[in-house]
């Protein structure tokens, strides 16, 4: 008998079994129910971490389960290929992205295989292939064709380190996603998606998405920003030009004594050019390029400006007011013009007493007169309009209609609704991407690539520039191009790439029909497998790809592809991986094994010996060495042991906090299972499982364990299907393993050994999800034929979810004196005699004369006497 569970020859086993027989091949079959389950693909950087098995996992137990439901499941892998990292490994390795990337896709694929996730790999597919981005391509065009793709010239994000651009998403806290620096502004010449036409449906449909969880939706409704109020227009003095304002405080606008730009606004550089304030304006906005751009980073610098040179009249009072550019106004927030109202906002009035502007009072208290002059603070509140003509006196909330109601009569202003959502910057200055499929012609102007000559491909031969700037402006035969609408020979291809975000908004829906090659997707697939029923991935990508994909999504609706809108019906953003970290006093972070107790016990540095300080639980990275190499725990314990790990662990949203103790568990309990079902085989011969109600069993033993057993299938079938509490599932599959261990197999009547089959065989069931190898090969071991994969999922018997006996508790005076078992259908003139009959209570009654008692039946049935 084999004593233990021998993962290095059994989990390849069943791996080529599976491969073989092609069990994780899936079709279109509009016969069937279909369940698409997705987990966000990964970036190829050549190892998977820990948090890639556990969302994995995850994803796994799920696909299984549902399989043994019936449904016909897809579960797809693919690669998230294009990006920077590929390039700076190449120039530090001196190789090729293409290289670097595709290496990395194979080393990740067979670690992947190795932990038994039952993937489609005929579906997998890489974004860096032409094959796929040219169908990126095609929609590009198309969306230039609409008007959904356009190009402008404005102030971007600028990340020097990575020498491109980044999407306002991309910027953490003003620093660039990817490497941390902080993000300066540039001028560019950009290509734009309109994603700020769906704004207010992406808004509306956050609260429509029940299957996801409300810190995304919330996230997403945040970074939306929608706010209602007026849009303005003060017109530029002398000129037949206007500065729109967007505000949420129209009762204000007679107090609106100047006029400030941000210095990305298109107007500073036209309205102070050819004035005595040029330079200064020039000199400014160099400099406040370089400071953060964001809410919270502007709070950082002083607030200040500088005069544009240039007037503008106030719609209200039709006075003329000095127009200012100013370091705190930001081109995100409403049009990028402020009207500036120093009596009523706390910076507008500091800014006002720098640059010695008129503060006016239009709005003040009741029965109190402010005085712009002397006023120490702004006034912020509600209360009656002054020097507002026609509008003195009233309630300024009333006044906001009120004067909004006026100006649009005068066709000066309107009711609006302003975003923060901006449009989605694509342009990237980056060679490892999908080029931007357009011709730049002197005549023409931009030219989409016609249809026929897609995919333009990225020349994989290009040699990286050391900076890390692209190769591709300076490759002649990819750059030089001839126009394909007048055949000019000396027009020029785009030479930058898309973001790598627009390959990850659709690739879901490629996996539907990842060969064809008509069109992005086979529409009858994607009518069959889409939307995506459950999607797993971390929450740090709530506001970017999660959002970019309900877009791509609108925009494929809108040109009529597909029917729905929303990508992902349900969403589970998966908790961190946490591990405790360790420091030395003089090296700083170490990795666990540069810590060892010593003699006393004390934990010290392998390298100096000082006492090593254990740290915060935190998520694991590299950075902080409290890293776990998933190689290491698939050599140590195998796939089915590092699976149970990471579940047991924590329910899935929640953080799961590393322990050795806690993998060490799992391999215990892997073990006892296995024992266990050995033990079974060799000694319960010649019984079949038992079927029938648990009323037919006669013993009470029988029954009892025959109710555990069809109360852990329906505790494990709810934890699985209806909140993913795989831990919870695990925990009560357990305790039937510890019940099962207090019978003797070999002596135990027929009946009980009928129970124990029956439980057994439904433990490999519930836990083949989790533990697939193991699960197979018990199976196979008890002599059945096939994959468990093909096996229905284990059913409960409602009719033996309960005991039929009842508990019946005694009380005498209120205080607990007796506990007995009793017949659940027993009458109230029963109970009453058996607790009157009890020993217990006969002792306690004793000679004393009973005055009442009172039997009240629920759950459980109490019974009180009174003496
Ligand atoms: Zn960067
Ligand atoms: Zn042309
Ligand atoms: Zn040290």
């Amino acid at each position: 008998m084999e004593e233990r569970y021998h993962p290095e020859s059994v989990e390849p086993k069943w791996q080529e079994y599976w491969n073989k027989n092609q069990l994780f091949k899936v079709e279109t079959d509009p016969s069937k129910e279909k369940y698409y389950l997705l987990e966000m693909f990964p970036y190829p950087s050549g190892k998977i971490h820990i948090g890639h098995v556990r969302n994995y996992t995850i994803g796994d137990v799920v696909v299984r389960y549902k399989r043994m439901k019936g449904f016909n499941v897809i579960h797809p892998m693919g690669w998230d290929a294009f990006g920077m990292p590929a390039e700076n490994a190449a120039i530090d390795n001196n190789t090729h992205p293409a290289a670097w990337t595709y290496d990395n896709i194979s080393a990740m694929r067979e670690q992947l295989k190795k932990m038994g996730f039952s993937y489609d790999w005929d579906r997998e597919i890489a974004t860096c292939r032409p094959e796929y981005y040219r169908w990126e391509q095609w929609l590009f065009l198309k969306m230039l064709e609409k008007g959904m793709a356009y190009r402008k010239e404005s102030y971007v994000n600028w990340c020097e380190k990575c020498q491109t651009v980044l999407a306002n998403e991309q910027v953490e806290q003003d620093k660039c996603w990817r490497c941390s620096q902080v993000v300066q502004q540039k001028k560019l010449w950009q290509w734009f998606f309109k994603i700020t036409d769906y704004a207010e449906d992406l808004l509306v449909y956050c609260d429509k998405l029940p299957g996801w969880p409300e810190k995304v939706t919330r996230m997403q409704q945040n970074w939306i920003g929608r706010s209602v109020g007026s849009a303005l227009k003060f017109q530029i003095d002398g000129k037949d030009e206007d500065i729109e304002v967007f505000t949420t405080r129209p009762d204000t606008v007679f107090g609106a004594t100047f006029m400030c730009l941000a210095p990305e606004h298109p107007l500073v550089e036209s309205l102070s050019k050819e004035t005595d304030q040029e330079k200064e304006v020039i000199e400014f906005v160099k400099k406040v390029s370089s400071q953060e751009r964001s809410a919270e980073g502007i709070e950082k610098y002083e607030k200040e400006g500088v005069f544009t040179g240039a007037y503008c009249i106030n719609p209200a009072t039709k006075e003329k007011i000095p127009v200012f550019t100013a370091n705190f106004v930001l081109m995100e927030y409403g049009t990028g013009a402020i009207m500036s109202v120093p009596a009523g906002d706390q910076r507008d009035f500091d800014f006002a007493r720098k640059y010695d502007l008129e503060i006016r009072v239009v709005v003040q208290p009741e029965g109190e007169a402010l005085d712009g002059k002397t006023m120490g603070d702004a006034f912020t509140g509600d209360g009656l309009m002054v020097n507002s003509g026609e509008f003195n006196g009233l309630d300024n909330k009333a006044a906001m209609e009120t004067i909004t109601d006026w100006l649009e009569k005068e066709g000066r202003g309107k009711k609006a609704i302003s975003y923060r959502l901006r449009d989605w910057g694509v342009s990237r200055q980056r060679y490892w991407g999908t080029p931007i499929p357009v011709i730049h012609c002197p005549d023409c102007g931009v030219v989409g690539v016609p249809e026929s000559d897609l995919p333009i491909k990225l020349p994989e031969d290009a040699a990286l520039l050391e900076k890390g700037g692209s190769p591709l402006p300076t490759l002649d035969y990819f750059a030089k191009a001839t126009c394909p609408k007048c055949n000019r020979v000396d027009a020029k291809r785009d030479t930058d790439t898309m973001d790598t975000f627009v390959e990850s908004s659709w690739y879901y829906l490629r996996y539907c029909s990842p060969r064809y090659d008509k069109g992005m997707f086979k529409p009858e697939d994607v009518q069959y497998w889409a939307p995506v029923d459950q999607y797993i991935g971390g929450v740090e990508h709530a506001v970017l790809h999660l959002l970019y994909s309900r877009y791509f999504m609108r925009v494929l609706n809108t040109l009529g592809m597909i029917d729905f809108k929303e990508p992902f019906t349900r969403l589970l953003t998966q908790g961190m991986v946490c591990k405790e970290t360790m420091t030395c006093p003089e090296h700083g972070y170490l990795y666990p094994e540069e810590a060892v107790n010593d003699d006393q016990g004390n934990l010290t540095c392998t390298r100096c010996s000082n006492d090593v300080e254990l740290g915060r639980v935190i998520k694991m990275s590299k950075s902080k060495k409290n890293v776990v190499d998933p190689n290491e725990l698939l050599e140590k314990y195998g796939a089915d042991v590092t699976r149970l790990f990471s579940l047991f662990a924590a329910p899935p949203e929640r953080d799961l906090e590393w322990s050795e103790d806690g993998v060490e568990g799992s391999h215990r309990f892997v073990n006892r299972v296995w024992r266990l079902s050995i033990d079974c085989m060799e000694k319960i011969k010649d019984t079949t499982p038992y079927s029938g109600s648990a009323s037919s069993l006669s013993s009470s033993e029988a029954k009892k364990l025959y109710i555990k057993a069809n109360q852990t299938i329906k505790k494990v079938t709810d934890d699985i299907d209806k909140s993913f509490h795989f831990n919870t599932a695990i925990s009560a599959v357990m305790e039937l393993v510890n019940a099962l261990y207090t019978f003797d197999l070999e002596s135990e009547d027929d009946e009980l050994r009928q129970v124990i089959l029956f439980s057994l065989e439904n433990i490999l069931l519930l836990l083949s999800p989790i533990l697939p190898h193991f699960c197979e090969e018990l199976f196979e071991r008890m002599g059945k034929k096939g994959s468990v994969l093909e096996q229905s999922w284990p059913e409960y018997r409602k009719d033996s979810l309960e005991s039929d006996e009842s508990l019946v508790v005694v009380q005498v005076n209120g205080k607990l004196r007796s506990k007995f078992s009793i017949g659940a259908d027993s009458s109230e003139q029963f109970i009453k005699e058996a607790a009157l009959s009890d020993k217990k209570i006969k002792n306690y009654i004793g000679d004393k004369s009973i005055r009442k008692v009172i039997v009240i039946r629920k759950k459980q049935t109490l019974v009180n006497i009174v003496i």
